[in-house]
């Protein structure tokens, strides 16, 4: 196997006398993008700090391409990494300046600057932006800005702590497509933190599961939310279901998702062949003994895996060819007498689907 671009190894990490983090591995490949995901307080921004040499572990190894870090390459290995955060911080002046700053203090020639700054504007479509004061952007803006300034050092792990937060759900999304397309296209070692199933699924090739300063599961998205090996972690973090599906056909707003095989009627955006992922919450899910008539759209029969009492509610884990997770009152499961390895239908209306794009 190839040697991982960066690899920590039992590392643990201490504030004062409080155990913050104890993971025995984590690798980051060269090209992928991994997607470090938690609540808040599990360790995270502790855990990229690290990573990114801002910070020392009290105990452990640090490996970049294969060589071990210590107290003589930690600085010159940390230069070619860059942090972004939550805030970013500019000086003022022209948004042009901010973005090759960095260029400048790393004594970078003129040339080659101005070569890499065509090569970032054309990339980020900043041609508007670029000859703006700071002071004149918005949210969304500053934060493309930020990642301007940041690829434009050809970083050779670039790192996100939960940099979109601060802005509006819209803007939000609209800058991690563009950071999405931008990482695959310059096939950009990424390390993102979030407490976002979304933003997890929308920027992940992996996902790696933090809770507590230890590394609970790790592995593709799909399979690390629809099996999570810790039932409190999946209460915590608001697990759904989320199925990985093809677009197989499209009227209007109405698509045609193809799950395993299994066709999901949703409305949303998307075009066909594209690639996406559906997100579905347990309290969406209807429980049937008989298919019924009327206008919900998907129906699934599925055998029932495990029945879960869950406050008010149960929790119903169904196999229909994919994994599906209903809420049902504690009435309705006596009613319907439920039990392990009985069969029911399972329906969702086609508005209760979210759809999230992954592009082709
Ligand atoms: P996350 O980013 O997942 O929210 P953090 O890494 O920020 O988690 O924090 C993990 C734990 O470490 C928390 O309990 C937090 O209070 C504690 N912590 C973080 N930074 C410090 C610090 N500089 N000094 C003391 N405790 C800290
Ligand atoms: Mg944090």
């Amino acid at each position: 196997m190839d040697i991982p671009k960066l690899e920590i190894k039992n590392i643990i990490h201490f504030y004062e006398e409080k155990k913050i983090l104890d993971i025995n591995r984590v690798y980051i490949n060269e090209g992928e993008s991994v997607v470090i995901f938690g609540p808040n307080g599990s360790g995270k921004s502790t855990l990229l700090r690290i990573m990114s040499l801002i910070e020392k572990p009290s105990k452990g190894e640090i490996y970049f391409k294969g060589e071990k870090i210590n107290k003589k390459n930690s600085l010159n290995i940390r230069r070619n990494f860059v942090l972004l955060l939550q805030k970013p911080i500019f000086f003022r002046g022209k948004v042009k300046d901010n973005i090759i700053y960095g260029l400048k203090i790393r004594k970078i020639p003129g040339k080659e600057i101005q070569l890499r700054l065509k090569k970032i504007i054309s990339l980020l479509s900043l041609e508007k932006l670029i000859d703006r004061r700071i002071d004149e952007l918005s949210g969304g803006e500053e934060q493309k800005i930020n990642l301007a300034r940041a690829l434009i050092l050809q970083p050779e792990i670039l790192f996100l702590d939960e940099p979109f937060s601060f802005l509006d759900a819209s803007v939000k999304e609209e800058v991690i497509y563009e950071l999405r397309r931008i990482i695959k296209k310059l096939k950009q070692t990424t390390v993102f933190v979030t407490h976002d199933w979304e933003e997890a699924v929308l920027l992940g090739d992996r996902v790696i599961l933090l809770y507590e300063g230890k590394v609970y599961q790790e592995g593709p998205i799909e399979e690390v939310f629809n099996k999570p090996k810790h039932k409190m972690l999946a209460k915590l973090v608001g697990v759904e279901t989320i199925l990985k599906g093809i677009i197989k056909n499209r009227e209007g707003k109405l698509l045609k998702i193809s799950v395993n095989n299994n066709i999901f009627q949703v409305i949303g955006d998307g075009e066909l062949g594209e690639e996406v992922f559906l997100g579905i919450k347990p309290e969406e899910v209807f429980i049937s003994k008989n298919r019924p008539e009327g206008s919900v759209r998907n129906w699934f029969l599925g055998e029932i895996e495990e029945i879960i009492p869950s406050g008010r509610v149960m929790e119903i884990k169904l196999n229909c060819g994919f994994p599906l997770k209903a809420f049902i009152t504690k009435a309705s499961c006596e009613e319907l007498n439920l039990n392990i390895g009985k069969k029911v239908w399972a329906g969702i209306k086609a508005t209760s689907i979210h759809v999230i794009k992954k592009g082709k």
